[in-house]
């Protein structure tokens, strides 16, 4: 369902950020993209949701090549796509309800949709109660649950994290992994870049290395080999 077929990425800055990424994530799967800090772990994440394009080679997202599609179907392929990031960048303005229902408003779905939806993506983070505060009124931990819940509000069959974890402390970083996990046991696929040692040990998923912009190792049940 995702597929990268030999794809390099040359910042304007001269920056070779991958070199030659070829690889195949099938759906269902839950694998963690690790590697040294500045290996291009953000760059491939970036790819996979069109925040960046390649400067060679080819991206497959649910058949379609990414790379091939017309300005007006983008918005109908990230809406396969959720997102996750390390600063959830809520809207600040906007309290736990809205900001996950803005997720299904620019997709233009109908009213009585989006609050059945919103309601039910609220209730699977455990945030159904607080559905009227505002980020600042969220610890970290429950901001990121904000920010899942609107990640997969429109049902995407992939959810793509970077750093999820990275903000929060070890417990609320298990909190937010066995979410996850939930989410991937009713078919989703996850796709997460981590520094987290401890998760990707204790979880036993599928792991790619990415080093000096190349993959460098694709293990099944793997392990996180590093030592940072
Ligand atoms: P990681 O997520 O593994 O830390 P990144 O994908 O962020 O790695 O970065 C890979 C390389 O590309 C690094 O050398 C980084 O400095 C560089 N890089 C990332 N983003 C940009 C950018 N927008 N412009 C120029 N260089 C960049
Ligand atoms: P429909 O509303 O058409 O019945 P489904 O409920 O079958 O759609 O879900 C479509 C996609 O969204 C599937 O890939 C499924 O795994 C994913 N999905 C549905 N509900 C959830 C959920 N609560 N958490 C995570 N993924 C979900």
């Amino acid at each position: 369902m995702i597929e990268m077929q030999d794809v390099w990425k040359k910042y304007p800055n001269g920056t070779n950020a991958l070199q030659g990424v070829s690889v195949q994530i099938n759906k269902g799967e839950f694998v963690y993209v690790v590697g040294p800090s500045g290996a291009g772990k953000s760059t491939f994440i970036k790819l996979m949701y069109r925040e960046e394009r390649p400067s060679k080679g080819q991206i497959f997202v649910n058949g379609f090549n990414i790379e091939r599609l017309r300005e007006s179907k983008i918005p109908i392929m990230r809406r396969q796509i959720g997102v996750v990031f390390q600063d959830y960048k809520l809207l600040t303005k906007l309290n736990a309800y809205e900001n996950v229902a803005f997720a299904m408003e620019v997709i233009e779905a109908p009213r009585k949709v989006i609050v059945r939806r919103v309601k039910e993506a609220l209730e699977l983070v455990g945030l159904a109660d607080k559905w009227n505060k505002l980020p600042t009124q969220l610890s970290g931990g429950e901001q990121q649950r904000v920010a899942v819940a609107r990640a997969l509000v429109n049902k995407p069959t992939v959810i793509i994290a970077d750093e999820p974890t990275g903000n929060l402390d070890p417990e609320t970083s298990w909190g937010i992994m066995r979410l996850f996990e939930e989410i991937n046991n009713r078919g989703t696929t996850i796709v997460m870049a981590t520094h987290n040692r401890e998760i990707v040990n204790t979880m036993k998923k599928r792991v790619l290395a990415i080093e000096n912009g190349q993959i460098v190792r694709d293990e099944q049940r793997g392990v996180y080999g590093y030592e940072d």
